[in-house]
């Protein structure tokens, strides 16, 4: 892994491609356990995140990041909006002053933006919130020294898949409690979405 400012753009490139083609799905996957706009709110966020970053010129990966984190916060209501805003923004800190993020500054940055989450949301592992998808992602890249696209999308895929059977604890979908079982949690499919489309960049790469 050697991330450098355009290989950052590909990733949010190719995660808002994913959102916007998966914006009813996500939709329905919240209708079916929440309210039914974590699509409308993910792809409102990451089309203001395009917008934002395609006008702006980036020397650092921590600055790109940085305005991702921005235009989630103001841009997207929600629990995702905040959650994901922070992690971006604790990203961003994680790898100041790195000019290309290699897999440690990349596995501090994820630290970092899970503590965000945690802090933020106050919600912990096994809630079945985006932090199941992210929690294993940090494991995979703490124990591996050298993870490959491949190694990422597995297992961003396979924690995703993980939430279905699992009740919520935290966010909207603790109120339905059993009913809550057998049902993909929306903010682990957005974070799959992410991890999945940092993966094929990673694969280009390669
Ligand atoms: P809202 O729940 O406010 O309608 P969204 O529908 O956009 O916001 O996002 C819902 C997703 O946010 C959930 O599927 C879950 O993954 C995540 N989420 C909700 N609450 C928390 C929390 N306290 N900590 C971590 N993630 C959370
Ligand atoms: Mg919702």
């Amino acid at each position: 892994m050697n991330l450098h400012v355009q290989h950052v753009l590909q990733w949010m490139s190719k995660t808002n491609d994913k959102i916007q083609a998966n914006k009813e799905y996500l939709t329905s996957l919240d209708q079916a356990i929440g309210d039914g706009d974590h699509g409308i709110n993910m792809a409102r966020g990451f089309q203001e995140v395009m917008t934002k970053t395609e006008a702006s010129q980036y020397d650092t990966v921590s600055d790109l990041l940085k305005d991702v984190a921005m235009t989630l916060l103001s841009k997207v209501g929600g629990a995702s909006g905040p959650l994901y805003g922070t992690a971006f923004l604790k990203m961003s800190m994680a790898v100041k002053g790195h000019t290309s993020v290699d897999q440690p500054a990349f596995t501090k940055g994820v630290e970092d933006a899970l503590n965000g989450i945690l802090q933020r949301g106050k919600a912990t592992v096994g809630d079945k919130t985006m932090i199941d998808v992210w929690n294993p992602i940090l494991s995979l890249l703490k124990e591996n020294e050298s993870v490959n696209a491949e190694q990422l999308e597995d297992a961003a895929k396979h924690a995703m898949e993980s939430t279905k059977d699992v009740m919520a604890k935290k966010g909207r979908a603790a109120y339905l409690k059993e009913r809550s079982i057998g049902h993909l949690d929306p903010g682990s499919v957005s974070s799959y979405y992410l991890f999945s489309s940092l993966a094929e960049v990673m694969k280009e790469g390669e």
